[in-house]
């Protein structure tokens, strides 16, 4: 019983977190558009015109989507607040959030991840670096 209100509201935090993801990438989404939009000078253009303006913004918005996924699927590993050092076992809380952009073959992708130090060993640690360490597609 206690499991199954415990599996619930992990459900219901995803769920959240997901819904939260969405709304703010459909608000980008709105945005980006209004930048394309900008870009086409013509009241009435031409295709060739509209592709110009995506193909010149298709980055951003490849970019901006990975992001999205990214952080939605690693919400949780982003709202670290304490971790063990490796070397020591020691509990570290956060320190910061640092940003990091990372070029991708979709666009740049930004991420602000927590950063733990550990002051016995003298040595930080990203641990979202290390979930995301396996891409192919980016070089941090
Ligand atoms: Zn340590």
């Amino acid at each position: 019983m206690g499991n199954a209100a415990a599996i619930s509201l992990q459900e219901f935090r995803q769920a959240r977190v997901q819904a939260d993801a969405r709304r703010h990438l459909h608000e980008r989404f709105d945005r980006w558009l209004d930048a394309v939009e900008e870009r086409v000078q013509e009241k009435i253009p031409t295709l060739d015109e509209m592709a110009q303006a995506v193909f010149a913004m298709r980055q951003e918005l490849t970019g901006m989507i990975t992001e999205a996924l990214v952080g939605q699927a690693h919400a949780e590993a982003l709202e670290q607040q304490t971790m063990l050092c490796p070397h020591c076992g020691r509990l570290l809380r956060v320190r910061v959030s640092a940003n990091r952009t990372v070029e991708t073959v979709v666009g740049a992708v930004s991420l602000s991840r927590p950063y733990f130090y550990c002051v016995r060993c003298q040595k930080g640690f990203y641990p979202m670096d290390e979930v995301l360490r396996d891409s192919q597609w980016a070089v941090w």
